[in-house]
């Protein structure tokens, strides 16, 4: 197809051009051209179709995961975390009863690529990434052998799909709402989460909810304030759903996903005890004042036993 166009473009310059000279140059451009596009066009499409062969498949009720053979036990591995989190996440998040919307044709794609070489190669990610996730394909990336793409990867990124699957992109939704419930989920971190947003109540460094609110933490400088931001993201999500129960979050962002303001949401979810961002901030911060949690932390070669009683 291409090629017949091409020779139709030679045809139509060599009518219209005078003289030999102009005539070569223009087929000397169009021999580029050609290979420029070629190698712009199909490279990128035939390593796809390189590793479409290569990928062997394995299915579960919500997941399909790809893999190469030598990575068999990493995917069952992969494939089981993954349902697994998928039915913890959504109950957690009081979804229950849509847990009929990844089968079958909708299951989310996990792909595990055979190195992480390959799989920075495939995503464009930055050196450091171990995983990745696109939500309008509804894929996830990741390579072999990565224990952090099994126990926080997966669940944090399939979170992320959860949430979005349930309130949509249209409604007022906050960042730290959505990273929240991303954080939360990475169940192993929720006993560090309560200890750090403790460390920064007594530090004087908690954030006002209506600046954390504000802030877009994708253009945020400094480490810290990312770091804070995470923090008190995951300790407020963790706070509205162990505390008032997944149905009133579930209820609470589904008036999100209707196109109610945040105020406006809270009030309808939990009308008695938190009915605007101020209540909200009220609540949160009496809870992280009465947080107690132990901690083990490494000091150089000492360990730590740290506790908030
Ligand atoms: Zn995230």
């Amino acid at each position: 197809m291409i090629r017949r166009q091409l020779t139709e473009d030679i045809r139509q310059i060599n009518q219209s051009t005078e003289g030999p000279k102009n005539r070569s140059f223009f087929l000397v451009f169009l021999f580029f051209s050609f290979f420029a596009f070629l190698y712009s066009v199909f490279l990128p499409l035939f390593s796809v179709l390189c590793y479409a062969q290569a990928w062997q498949e394995l299915k579960g009720d919500h997941f399909i995961v790809y893999y190469e053979k030598q990575d068999e036990r990493f995917a069952k591995d992969a494939l089981r975390h993954s349902e697994h989190y998928y039915n913890d996440i959504a109950s957690d998040l009081g979804y229950v009863r849509y847990s009929g919307f990844w089968q079958w044709d909708k299951r989310v794609k996990v792909f595990i690529y055979p190195s992480q070489d390959s799989f920075l190669k495939a995503t464009g990610q930055p050196s450091w990434s171990v995983g990745n996730a696109n939500y309008d394909t509804k894929q996830i990336m990741g390579f072999t052998g990565s224990d952090e793409f099994i126990n926080s990867i997966l669940a944090h990124e399939i979170a992320h799909l959860i949430f979005r699957d349930f309130v949509g992109f249209k409604g007022e939704v906050p960042l730290w709402l959505d990273e929240g419930v991303a954080q939360w989920q990475e169940r192993p971190k929720r006993q560090l989460v309560k200890f750090f947003v403790r460390s920064l109540m007594k530090d004087g460094k908690l954030m006002k909810l209506k600046d954390l609110t504000a802030m877009d933490v994708r253009k945020v400088p400094g480490a810290d304030e990312a770091k804070n931001f995470y923090i008190q993201a995951a300790s407020l999500v963790g706070f509205m759903i162990e505390e008032h129960g997944p149905g009133k979050f579930a209820d609470f962002c589904r008036q999100l996903r209707d196109g109610k303001s945040l105020d406006d949401a809270l009030r309808f979810a939990y009308p008695a005890q938190m009915r605007d961002l101020g209540e909200l901030e009220e609540k949160w911060l009496k809870y992280v004042s009465g947080i107690k949690v132990t901690v083990q932390r490494r000091s150089g070669d000492v360990m730590q036993t740290i506790s908030y009683k």
